[in-house]
């Protein structure tokens, strides 16, 4: 059934895979319609095996929403007399997984690349479009497998891009360091891709506030210093390994591998939201109501008691840190910028538009950080 090993270059390859106890075909068909040119017009597959004669057009109109699986898509399209056809191509995604090695751009040379069953038919050929799909995935899973976390994802990222017909694919990821980004890097040179480095350079208090908006977004609260331990994703990253990230940061270079690299300042774009005050507990007493939105903020150093009294003669909400001394594991300790934030996100109002009333260098870097207006009292 023309499964001969030898002629398979990536037979060791599979053989691999193998030992990784994955068996080769228990994968199921992927999901996805499949279309061939005849000479009359389109034969159709549906993932249910259901093969249907369709017009040109029909079947251009039928491709625009559900991406069917193609081996060429310009070829399928200057077949069927249409300009241009969205649709999975499984050429590309054979020289995403078998970059370098040759093939007939046909369907029956993806299946003798392949060492699958060579289809004799129009019939045979629509439905061979889901089974070479599976064959590319497998080896695309082996590869993964044997390859660091981090190809992996980019990998399979990459694939499923090019899978969808893309012929650019944008990975979007921290890359901290140089060794996260070389496999990366490395990954895309083996397909001959360029690569095009952005790099968003980022103030260490904008990338404070960054993480925490992305947690108050992700669970409507800052987390506790129990609940960071335990969170696993990025919405719950705690001040001291942010901390870490920071310190361990490696700019990119373009001698890593990239065509072109280009460095952008971050701008914060304006929230929407009604101004308002926060006032430090030190000198609320020293300030009086008005009609503005108003909150105290203190540490627990001070005594929670005369911070709310403080804040109910001010009108205002009292924000307070109850978390205990020594480095710290929680946002919201001044001049961390959580407890204001938080403040800002439960009322919906802007940071942007406020001021804080303060007396300390904290309370002033507290202002720089949320990007508010500082005003010593
Ligand atoms: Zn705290």
């Amino acid at each position: 059934m023309g499964r001969d090993s030898r002629s398979n270059p990536r037979s060791l390859h599979r053989a691999i895979g193998l030992c990784y106890a994955r068996p080769v075909t228990s994968s199921a068909l992927p999901p996805w319609p499949a279309l061939v040119a005849t000479a009359r017009g389109a034969l159709w597959r549906t993932p249910d095996g259901t093969i249907e004669r369709l017009s040109a057009n029909d079947a251009r109109l039928r491709a625009i929403g559900t991406l069917p699986l193609v081996c060429h898509a310009p070829a399928v399209a200057a077949r069927l007399g249409l300009e241009d056809l969205k649709a999975r191509d499984l050429l590309a995604l054979f020289a995403f997984v078998r970059p370098a090695h040759f093939c007939l751009p046909t369907v029956r040379g993806l299946c003798e690349a392949l060492d699958l069953d060579v289809p004799a038919t129009s019939e045979e050929e629509v439905a061979a479009l889901p089974e070479i799909a599976r064959a590319l995935i497998d080896e695309l899973e082996d590869m993964a497998a044997l390859a660091s976390p981090e190809m992996k994802d980019t990998a399979l990222a990459m694939s499923r891009a090019l899978a969808q017909g893309a012929t650019h694919a944008v990975l979007d990821n921290t890359y901290t360091t140089r060794a996260t980004r070389a496999s990366t890097i490395e990954a895309a040179k083996k397909q001959a891709a360029k690569v095009r480095g952005i790099w968003l350079d980022v103030p260490l208090h904008e990338a404070q506030v960054n993480v925490i908006q992305r947690m108050l977004e992700a669970h409507g609260r800052l987390l506790g210093p129990e609940e960071l331990k335990k969170q696993r994703d990025n919405t719950g990253l705690t001040p001291l390994s942010h901390f870490r990230t920071v310190r361990e940061l490696e700019p990119p270079s373009k001698e890593e591998g990239f065509d072109v690299l280009e460095t952008r300042p971050f701008v914060r774009a304006p929230r929407d939201g009604a101004a308002g005050r926060f006032v430090a507990f030190e000198v609320a007493e020293k300030l009086e109501r008005t009609d503005e939105p108003t909150f105290v903020f203190a540490w627990t150093e001070a005594d929670k008691a005369a911070v709310e009294v403080a804040a109910q003669r001010l009108g205002a909400t009292a924000l307070i840190c109850p978390h205990g001394g020594g480095p710290p594991t929680c946002w919201c300790r001044p001049p961390l910028p959580g407890l204001l934030l938080e403040g800002c996100h439960r009322a919906k109002l802007s940071p942007l538009w406020f001021v804080v009333s303060g007396s300390t260098e904290t309370h002033q870097m507290l202002a720089a950080t949320i990007g508010a207006r500082f005003v010593t009292v």
